[in-house]
């Protein structure tokens, strides 16, 4: 399994790759937090909260 994070709309070539959503959302938001904290500083708490299912739907 992996996630792009091209497809979540980033300008990165970054992909996270793991054999469990869990362990994909995890790395994907440790990458984040380390490269694209400006981004998240800059959601919502609604965009937040909608993040979860955001992440999951992407993953392929
Ligand atoms: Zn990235």
């Amino acid at each position: 399994m992996q996630l792009a994070c091209r497809d979540l709309g980033m300008d990165c070539d970054h992909v996270v790759t793991g054999d469990t959503v869990a362990e994909i959302k995890q790395k994907a938001l440790a990458h984040a937090q380390e490269v694209h904290a400006d981004m998240l500083r800059s959601m919502t708490p609604e965009q937040m909260a909608g993040m979860d299912q955001f992440l999951e739907s992407k993953i392929t």
